[in-house]
């Protein structure tokens, strides 16, 4: 039997490959995205480590060439999910008593295949099925995949690592167990990183999981889900049952054996799932662990000392990067009258260089939106905008979805500070601008923290110093992740943990102990080394 202690270091993060013209990895990269393209992928649901072809399939779509298929995903059935209910709990007892680091070197060898051997194909996948241009698949399917891998496994040494004091005569334990049951795993479409996190961290505290992948996903997550396998995750460990939501849902959330929900999606599906186990509370063998990312509405809050030329490259990057499709993407500015002007002229001329289309063409910042129900409901909001007397439209405002779901991006600035548009999350290349009077400067921090229900993320930006100061403690519960001088996105795992609160979620940190230990059920361990043969205590005698 091994009995080394084996801490894993802290990682460094993976690095970004630049894909400059004529570099080795863009090659690499332009080819794995043609050989992807002449494919007609048939992706089955992996359960207990068998394929299963149930032949009803649904298209795999890129959205910004909707009608030229990347092939079909076939959808789980009821008997699919019976199946992947037994195969994951059949798997349970070994994985949950495997040492950790042999969880956590299985865990790694996935980022070091995709690091190397897969790194081409991770990224031609997130940017054929997501359009997701080459920069923005690298910082996720690439590196942010790989450090949350790494990172958890340094993280859990640490969870592994709190044990209780012991008293004389005594040795006290904790034991961190794996839940007793199944985790339902249920990914959204806009991280390939989130997708294999929202399974590995769990997977690395011992559990199985069940994985319920975005339809508009498919293509990269099923890649992902055959390198787990490839690197050694035993089979039913994890269980890959692409299909429809509600279906699913209904049977795994009112399994018995349900132990915990670890999801990142939109509000209603997440309110959804939290009710489903309400309603099943009953006829669960112990209370499910619930975590959650969900929506944001996120804030770049602009203070009359700030450069606006620093302001407006953060809200053009911050709000339009991947199509605004971020759930960190900065959705409403509040902006000083004085500086308004600048900062507008300054965006615009940024947004008339910007180009828009295919994910083939490294000159395109801006890609499509998921799919044709997105690329819907952003056209409302911007048309609602349109009609409206209380705003008006600074930049874009036009959509065509003929080849791709493209979608311009648009700034609306409103004179209503809580114009729908400032309050709902509309998940596309939209960014709403209230323009405040400089003397108006409490209202405006008022109004940020208080127009949305979410709490996601938010920046602030200012030179004077002792004013950011303030804002950062009057914003304290407007953002589980808050920026000083920097744009609202692009949160790098171990540096800073990621979640909101509020209506944004549990805020249980993805990337972190805070999160790994939710997928831990300690046992505490007394051994008393004197066991008392009277019953009596000494002032009794
Ligand atoms: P979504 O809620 O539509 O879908 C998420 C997943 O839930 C998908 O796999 C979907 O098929 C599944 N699903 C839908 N209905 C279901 C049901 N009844 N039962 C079980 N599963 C069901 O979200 P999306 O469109 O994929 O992602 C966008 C949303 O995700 C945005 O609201 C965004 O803010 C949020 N998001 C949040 C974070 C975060 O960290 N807070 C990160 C990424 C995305």
């Amino acid at each position: 039997m091994n009995n080394s202690i084996y801490r894993f270091p802290l990682p460094t993060n993976e690095p970004i490959l630049s894909y400059l013209a004529g570099s080795n990895e863009r090659k690499a990269l332009f080819a794995e995205i043609e050989r992807l393209k002449g494919l007609q992928h048939e992706v089955p649901c992996i359960i207990g480590g068998k394929e299963y072809f149930t032949g009803n399939t649904t298209d795999i779509l890129m959205p910004h060439d909707h009608q030229n298929p990347l092939g079909k995903y076939h959808n789980v059935g009821e008997k699919e999910l019976d199946l992947a209910v037994e195969a994951a709990m059949k798997a349970h007892r070994e994985w949950s008593e495997m040492p950790y680091t042999v969880r956590a070197a299985i865990l790694n060898k996935v980022a070091d295949l995709i690091s190397g051997k897969y790194r081409a194909l991770m990224s031609a996948a997130t940017m054929l099925g997501q359009s997701k241009n080459i920069f923005q698949s690298e910082i996720d399917a690439v590196c942010e995949t790989i450090d949350f891998l790494r990172f958890n496994a340094h993280f859990a040494s640490k969870v592994y690592e709190f044990q209780p004091f012991s008293g004389p005569g005594m040795m006290n334990s904790m034991e961190y167990r794996a839940l007793e049951g199944f985790v339902f795993t249920v990914s959204p479409f806009n991280f390939t990183a989130i997708a294999s996190n929202l399974n590995n961290s769990p997977v690395l505290m011992g559990n199985v999981t069940i994985w319920k992948p975005a339809s508009t996903a498919i293509l990269s997550n099923y890649y992902l889900m055959k390198i787990f396998q490839e690197a050694g995750v035993p089979d039913g460990v994890i269980n890959f049952i692409p299909g429809k939501g509600s279906m699913i849902g209904r049977r795994i959330m009112k399994d018995t054996n349900l132990a915990g929900v670890h999801f990142t999606g939109s509000n209603n599906t997440f309110n959804t799932l939290w009710k489903q186990v309400g309603e099943n509370l009953s006829s669960y063998k112990s209370y499910p662990r619930l975590v959650g990312e969900t929506g944001g509405k996120d804030f770049i809050f602009v203070h009359p000392s700030a450069d606006a030329q620093e302001v407006a490259v953060a809200a053009v990057r911050g709000s339009f990067e991947y199509q605004g499709q971020k759930c960190s993407a900065a959705s409403r500015m509040y902006v000083p009258k004085s500086l308004w002007p600048k900062v507008k002229d300054l965006m615009l001329a940024m947004l008339a260089e910007i180009k828009m289309g295919d994910v083939m063409d490294p000159q395109n910042f801006v890609n499509a939106v998921i799919d044709k129900p997105a690329f819907d409901t952003i056209m409302e909001y911007i048309n609602y905008a349109k009609a409206s007397t209380e705003a008006t439209i600074v930049a874009g405002g036009n959509g065509d979805s003929s080849v791709g779901y493209f979608i311009e991006p648009t700034i609306i600035e409103t004179t209503n500070p809580k114009f729908k548009t400032m309050e709902e999350e509309i998940f596309g290349p939209v960014l709403s601008v209230w323009v405040y009077a400089d003397n108006q400067l409490e209202e405006a921090i008022h109004l940020c923290d208080t127009t949305s229900p979410y709490a996601l993320t938010g920046a602030v930006f200012g030179r004077d110093r002792a004013a950011v100061e303030k804002l950062t403690k009057q914003l304290r519960y407007a953002a589980g992740n808050f920026y000083i001088n920097d744009k609202p996105t692009g949160a790098v795992v171990g540096q800073q943990p990621f979640g909101g609160s509020r209506a944004s979620g549990t805020n249980d940190k993805a990337g972190g102990e805070l999160n790994l230990i939710r997928w831990a059920s300690a046992r505490t361990i007394k051994e008393t080394f004197n066991t008392p043969v009277d019953y009596r205590y000494g002032y009794m005698l």
